[in-house]
């Protein structure tokens, strides 16, 4: 895109009108081409374990955990039979370990019972698992089943929807709602992969790296380190 056609963008009224929101959409599909969920994985049980694990974590500290947890218990029937301590003991290191313990052995048990072991694919079986809410859902049915249902909205996402003016609010259920009425239901997935990786290299929480920005022209936030406008 041209400086021209950016300006022009950027002179049209609402922050979300569509012009704008796909001149978003295409600097973050090439500015992140390919981007995939972090959190390593083999199966949708696995993402639905490392995704309840990564609250208040980061994805990296998660993947230490990960492999010897499941080479422990690599089912969720053998994830449901085992002794809650010594799930306590393997998660310990990514915080709030005995209220993520309780959730991975209780979705363990409601996949096992219900879903025949398989983790299930609408959002609605998705949200009666423990420790599951939309966000979780959103990661397992994007990344793994490839279903677009809702956008994630983890804290990067949060964040830099509301610094681009893509959204007012602060809460997860309204920004996604809003995300989902001004983003192509197609671009949902790699949304949120491609913010998520902005979030963590360049639009950073404390001091965003503005000057490195390949949105800066489209950014008018107040949290801007520089600006070029
Ligand atoms: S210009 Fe700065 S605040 Fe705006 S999206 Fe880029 S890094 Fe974030």
């Amino acid at each position: 895109m041209t400086t021209k056609s950016v300006k022009a963008v950027k002179a049209t009224k609402s922050p979300t009108n569509p012009e704008r929101v796909n001149a978003i959409l295409d600097i973050l599909a090439k500015t992140y081409p390919g981007v995939v969920c972090a959190l390593h994985h083999r199966n949708a049980w696995e993402l639905t374990v490392a995704t309840i694990l990564s609250a208040q974590c980061t994805d990296a500290r998660v993947n230490m955990v990960t492999p010897a947890l499941f080479e422990r218990f690599p089912t969720p029937k053998a994830m449901a039979a085992a002794s809650l301590p010594e799930i306590e003991e393997m998660i310990r290191t990514t915080g709030f370990f005995r209220a993520k313990a309780k959730n991975i052995q209780g979705a363990a048990k409601v996949v096992t019972e219900e879903f025949g072991g398989k983790v299930p694919q609408t959002m609605d079986e998705l949200l009666r698992l423990p420790g599951v809410a939309r966000k979780t859902a959103n990661v397992v049915s994007g990344s793994w089943y490839g279903l677009p249902l809702g956008v994630v909205v983890d804290t990067h996402v949060m964040r830099i929807s509301r610094r681009l003016e893509l959204t007012k609010h602060t809460a997860p259920v309204k920004v996604e709602q809003d995300l989902m009425r001004i983003i192509p239901q197609d671009r949902w997935i790699a949304f949120s992969h491609e913010v998520i990786h902005h979030g963590r290299q360049i639009c950073i929480a404390r001091k965003p790296k503005c000057a490195d920005c390949t949105l800066e022209k489209l950014c008018n936030s107040e949290d801007k380190t520089w600006s070029s406008h």
